[in-house]
């Protein structure tokens, strides 16, 4: 039997390496295949936007997290995917794996999934329940998988790959807020009881900007939504896109509790930071009041924090002074 090759490659070079082939050239279904946030499946005269996200007690979710929220989210993810793509939720297919039948659990992990659910108007249409096997003699592991199906109008729909240098970049909220939770549950930084509760309800509960997605979806050449981090998401954008880009760090919006931060942990979380869920998207400047009146009309902070730069310049974020900025990683499977 040959030996097992020891693995070097990350999550993005793994899906690069072993699941991006071409082929299946012969589906009557035309799609832009795997990269993005979404894949479009045209079937004759619709076009349907499917995202599959996947969510593991202990890696994604704390152990002990709260059931309902669990349910809450393994949906919103999806949403979000959704979203960063433009189209409007329709449907979507439920696969668990839980180690026993934990009623209690079942009973609010459902009621988070259906409010969900119903806030978004996208039905749970089937799925697949199995029994998670014990690993070393300890009990298996709750997983969550979701696949979400949208709707788009024929041709339409935003993906990481249409940023053109002198775009500006935009981004959704205030990202850095649910990883200023995550890091003080894991005592990397501190912060305030009353700043805490406030971190740890955007981590637990993102809200997926749809409304935003639809709204954008005419004229935003790319975007992306920011699950592991808004350097690392944003670059998918740039190498997808074959552009390169500047950030400007002070105009960088921040929640009132992130505020209250150290300047390290601003950038650790702000930057570096995932799980937020908001969108960052690439728009020509000549678009840029259209932007504002969508800021205004659905009541959500949009901020202008950069610029879409061709490819042979350096991806650089700069800071207060002028100065250069280093951005801490961001989140990635393997790495
Ligand atoms: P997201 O963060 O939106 O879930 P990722 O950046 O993690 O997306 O994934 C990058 C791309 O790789 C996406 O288009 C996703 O659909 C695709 N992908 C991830 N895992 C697999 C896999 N096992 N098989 C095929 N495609 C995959
Ligand atoms: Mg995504």
């Amino acid at each position: 039997m040959s030996e097992r090759q020891e693995s070097t490659l990350d999550e993005f070079g793994l899906i690069a390496k072993f699941f991006s082939r071409g082929g299946s050239s012969k589906s009557a279904w035309p799609s832009q295949g795997v990269g993005d946030d979404c894949a479009f499946l045209d079937v004759e005269t619709t076009r349907i936007a499917v995202t599959a996200d996947m969510m593991a007690l202990g890696t994604h979710f704390l152990d002990d997290a709260d059931p309902y929220k669990v349910g809450r989210k393994a949906l919103a993810v999806n949403l979000s995917d959704l979203a960063a793509a433009g189209a409007t939720p329709e449907a979507f297919f439920l696969s668990l794996a839980i180690p026993r039948v934990d009623q209690d659990w079942l009973e609010k992990f459902s009621e988070g999934l259906y409010y969900e659910s119903n806030l978004y108007e996208c039905p749970l249409r089937g799925g697949d329940t199995t029994k998670s096997a014990p690993v070393d003699g300890k009990s298996g592991k709750t997983v969550i998988s979701i696949c979400a199906m949208g709707e788009l109008p024929m041709g339409q729909g935003m993906t990481r790959s249409g940023a053109r240098p002198g775009d500006d970049i935009w981004v959704s909220g205030t990202p850095g807020d649910a990883y200023a939770a995550l890091g003080t549950i894991w005592k990397e930084f501190s912060c305030g009881s009353k700043e805490f509760e406030y971190f740890k309800s955007r981590m637990d509960v993102p809200t997926p900007r749809v409304e935003l997605g639809q709204h954008i979806l005419g004229f935003a050449t790319a975007c992306c939504d920011i699950s592991d981090g808004l350097v690392g998401d944003l670059k998918h954008i740039l190498d997808r896109s074959g552009v390169s880009a500047r950030l400007d760090w002070d105009k960088f919006p921040m929640s009132d509790a992130m505020r209250k931060m150290s300047e390290s942990m601003r950038r650790k979380c702000i930057l570096g930071g995932g799980d937020d869920y908001e969108l960052i998207f690439c728009v020509a400047p000549r678009n840029r009041e259209l932007i504002e009146q969508v800021s205004r009309l659905i009541k959500l902070p949009l901020t202008r924090i950069g610029e879409i730069l061709p490819v042979d310049e350096s991806f650089t974020i700069v800071g207060k002074e002028g100065e250069t900025i280093e951005p801490p990683p961001s989140f990635n499977h393997f790495a």
